[in-house]
C-alpha cells in the first residue's frame, strides 16, 4: 500500500496552500515552511519516500538537509503518529560507543504542531499566529537552540553530547528553549479569509466549510 504523509484531517488547516514555489497539503504545513524560512533553516518538502523497518512506505513532510532532521506536521485532534514514531526509531543513532553518525545522535524526527496562540486581541479574536509548537514522537523534551559557531537554528534533545547538528560545535553553553517558552514565532502564510475572523462579537469564527473554502474533507480520511 502506498501511503503518503498523514494528512492533518478535516479542519481549516487541510486546505492546499501555496507558499513560495510549493503547494502544501495544508495551511499548517505552509506555515511551518514560512517559520523555517524565518529562522533561515533550509528545508525540502516531501523529498523522499522512506521504507520503514516494517515495510511501510512513508513520506515525511519536511527534510532539513543541513540539520539531518525530519519534521512531520500534525494538525489538531488526535493524529496518527505510528509512522512518525517508526521513522524516529529507524533513523536514530545506534553507535555502541562514541557517536560517529553524520548527524549527532542520528537523524532527528520532530512533530510540528499548530501554533501556541498568542494572547487574544482587544476584539476577542484569537489570531492563528503565535509561537511555534513542537514535540518529538516520544514526548515533549525537544529544545530549540542556535549554534554559536555556524549560527544555525535547530532542534535538539538534551541527550549528551550537546553538539550542533550541522557543524558539531558544542552547544553546552547555549540557552535552549522549549515550545512552551514562546520563543520561536510561528509565521502565518495566509490572511485572506482570516480577516473576517477579526470582526468582534460574532461568536466562534466561521469554519472554512461555512465560507466555502474547503474541498471535500472526506478525501482526507483514511
Ligand atoms: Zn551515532
Ligand atoms: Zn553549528
Amino acid at each position: 500500500m502506498i501511503s503518503t504523509s498523514d494528512s492533518p484531517g478535516p479542519s481549516m488547516d487541510a486546505i492546499p496552500t501555496r507558499y513560495g514555489d510549493t503547494t502544501f497539503r495544508s495551511r499548517l504545513e505552509a506555515d511551518w515552511a514560512a517559520t523555517l524560512d524565518n529562522n533561515h533553516i533550509r528545508w525540502a518538502y516531501e523529498p523522499e519516500t522512506i521504507t520503514l523497518d516494517s515495510g511501510t512506505l512513508y513520506v515525511p513532510d519536511f527534510w532539513l538537509p543541513e540539520l539531518g532532521t525530519w519534521i512531520e506536521v500534525k494538525g489538531p485532534g488526535i493524529p496518527r503518529t505510528e509512522k512518525t514514531k517508526e521513522l524516529a526509531h529507524t533513523r536514530t543513532c545506534r553507535c555502541e560507543t562514541a557517536c560517529t553518525c553524520r548527524w549527532p545522535g542520528g537523524e532527528f524526527v520532530l512533530i510540528g504542531r499548530p501554533s501556541l496562540a498568542s494572547d487574544r486581541t482587544e476584539t476577542g479574536h484569537r489570531p492563528r499566529s503565535g509561537y511555534a509548537n513542537w514535540e518529538t514522537p516520544f514526548g515533549p523534551s525537544t529544545y530549540f537552540v542556535t549554534c554559536p559557531a555556524c549560527t544555525r537554528a535547530q532542534w535538539t534533545t538534551l541527550k549528551r553530547p550537546w553538539r550542533c547538528r550541522a557543524c558539531h560545535a558544542s552547544l553546552e553553553r547555549e540557552q535552549v528553549h522549549r515550545s512552551v517558552d514562546r520563543f520561536v514565532r510561528f509565521i502565518e502564510t495566509t490572511t485572506g479569509a482570516g480577516s473576517l475572523f477579526a470582526m468582534p462579537d460574532l461568536g466562534e469564527p466561521f469554519t472554512d466549510e461555512e465560507l466555502g473554502l474547503t474541498d471535500s474533507p472526506e478525501n482526507d480520511l483514511p
